[in-house]
């Protein structure tokens, strides 16, 4: 296990002052805006709404983007880079729909920390749970933001127990919300002692921050009605007896997460919770990789390839493959190694993603994400070094749970299409599985609706009207062992053998029983359901 804490302190102030993280949430929590409020009080937009604004411009551009507006979910993941005072946030977008989580796992590979959005009214939702699920799969430090407090929500201790109980993990309130619904007047906070009341009339405006000298001080009851003062009093009073105060050893280890509650759409309680990721969030951590662990504050730049994104620009055939900085200071122009294929590159034109524009990046430190054009070099699970032989390490690729076979329209396109398959594969859209005996391609996908997007987008980006028919096969595994003992294997099991986009054998089957004989069978041969990227 990474050691989070030995090395918080010791970090030079370009990377200590970097905060990289990612927002989970169910869809409607308030992701989206809560995201426009912090480019907002980062100075990185002038108004709220020009994220949306943006998105919709670039969505409009394509179909496939449209299917996305309508349906309401966002396929892609995109990174924004702000400040906020001394600090610089990294926020790194997870796709929200279910069908999309190896993408989020990915994802959440490249982030310190995340960011818990509920619905006050609706507490842990599906989605929330699934995604936390994975964020605690890498022991992430979580940070929640209990939005909507406008609005008519559940009780405070409610809340609170349901996060304890759906998430196990302990709970502490930064903040106490003040009256509900209607009624709702703001909240206090517990961490520095203000109360902060919320202004109706001005979405935008911060909220009035008023200094209190604790719980005890007759300035509150200048500002709450006594029957809101008396049960919040109360209420507090239970919170400190009950609930475990803030300790920022278990908010590191992923075992302690601090509530703030607030109304993203008023502007209300965005701040305090950058205040509290800037204070309280992880600083750029270690990268698990072969043959050792790499630290932020090495001197010689490695990154890794989370994500590839293919044309972002429908003019071009470009893709960007998004960057972790894991160490070093990185300038723009630098020559660095593409360890899988030991061939230099020369980085000369890698992209920020300051709030909805792109700009050059001039410079990065670990932490930070940058993006890098690219005809298709680099892939998901890539390292990038100033010459070792590091290979990041713990960036998965599932087994995908639903297989289809794939058919271009016009048979005589098949060439086309294994272009268009294998570049949407090595983007990590989908795995793209060629059997070795018979026509077309088995395509297989984590969640039903990207089959969909596959489709829209193979007509879209590459002219080919495709068809998905149901597949003989329904599970695919992945066949490792010795060369002799895998030549054997594939000779003696051909219908049953496909290889993957990197030439991979993998073995496709209907049933389970056939997984159990070669287990049984083959004792040198390993099936695997995952496979790590390299
Ligand atoms: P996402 O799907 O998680 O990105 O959620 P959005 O940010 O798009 O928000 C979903 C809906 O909730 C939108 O209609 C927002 O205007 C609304 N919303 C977001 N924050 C608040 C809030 O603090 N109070 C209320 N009443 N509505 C909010």
């Amino acid at each position: 296990m990474l050691d989070r804490a030995s090395n918080q302190p010791e970090l030079p102030p370009e990377i200590a002052r970097r905060r990289t993280f990612a927002i989970i949430s169910h869809p409607d929590a308030g992701k989206t805006t809560l995201t426009e409020k912090f480019l907002l009080y980062g100075g990185a937009i002038q108004m709220a709404g020009q994220v949306r604004a943006k998105g919709e411009a670039r969505r409009t551009r394509s179909d496939f983007m449209q299917m996305e507006k309508d349906r309401g979910i966002s396929v892609s993941a995109s990174a924004m880079s702000f400040d906020f005072g001394k600090y610089r946030f990294n926020l790194v977008d997870t796709p929200g729909h279910s069908d999309f989580s190896e993408d989020t796992y990915r994802t959440l590979t490249a982030v310190d920390a995340a960011v818990m959005v509920i619905d006050g009214a609706k507490g842990v939702e599906s989605q929330t749970q699934k995604l936390f699920e994975v964020c605690r799969l890498r022991d992430l430090p979580i940070l929640t933001f209990c939005n909507k407090m406008d609005r008519e929500s559940r009780d405070t201790f409610e809340i609170i127990d349901e996060i304890q109980e759906n998430l196990a993990i302990d709970v502490t309130p930064a903040s106490w919300p003040i009256g509900v619904g209607r009624d709702f007047l703001g909240c206090y906070d517990l961490l520095r002692d203000r109360l902060e009341l919320m202004d109706r009339a001005d979405r935008n405006k911060v909220a009035e921050s008023i200094q209190i000298n604790g719980l005890d001080d007759p300035k509150l009851a200048e500002h709450v009605p006594a029957e809101l003062l008396s049960k919040f009093l109360e209420e507090v009073e239970m919170a400190k007896e009950l609930l475990p105060p803030l300790d920022h050893q278990a908010l590191l280890d992923g075992t302690l997460t601090p509530i703030w509650f607030g109304s993203a759409i008023n502007s209300f309680g965005v701040q305090e919770l950058m205040q509290g990721i800037a204070e309280y969030g992880p600083v750029p951590q270690p990268q698990p990789a072969e043959p050792r662990q790499i630290a932020p504050d090495e001197k010689k730049v490695a990154g890794f390839v989370f994500k590839v994104q293919a044309n972002m620009d429908p003019k071009h055939r470009d893709r960007v493959a998004f960057v972790r900085m894991a160490s070093g200071h990185f300038k723009r122009g630098m020559k660095l190694t593409h360890v899988r294929s030991k061939k230099p590159m020369a980085i000369s034109n890698p992209v920020l993603f300051l709030a909805s524009d792109r700009e050059l990046a001039e410079e990065a430190w670990a932490g930070d994400i940058i993006g890098i054009p690219n005809h298709g070099q680099l892939r998901i699970g890539d390292t990038l070094t100033e010459g070792e032989g590091l290979r990041a390490t713990g960036i998965p690729s599932f087994a995908p749970e639903l297989l289809q076979t794939c058919r271009a329209g016009d048979p005589l396109k098949s060439k086309h299409l294994e272009k268009a398959l294998m570049q949407f594969a090595e983007e990590g859209a989908a795995k793209v599985f060629k059997p070795a005996f018979g026509s077309g391609f088995i395509v297989g996908v984590v969640g039903a609706l990207q089959f969909e997007v596959l489709a829209s987008r193979i007509e879209l980006e590459y002219g080919l009207p495709v068809r998905f028919e149901a597949s003989q096969f329904t599970s695919a595994r992945w066949v490792t062992g010795s060369k002799e003992a895998v030549d054997a294997f594939v000779a003696a099991n051909k219908q049953h053998i496909s290889h993957d986009n990197d030439g991979d054998v993998v073995y496709l089957t209907r049933l389970q029983w056939d997984i159990d004989r070669v287990e049984r069978d083959y004792p040198d041969i390993t099936l695997s359901s995952t496979k790590e990227m390299m």
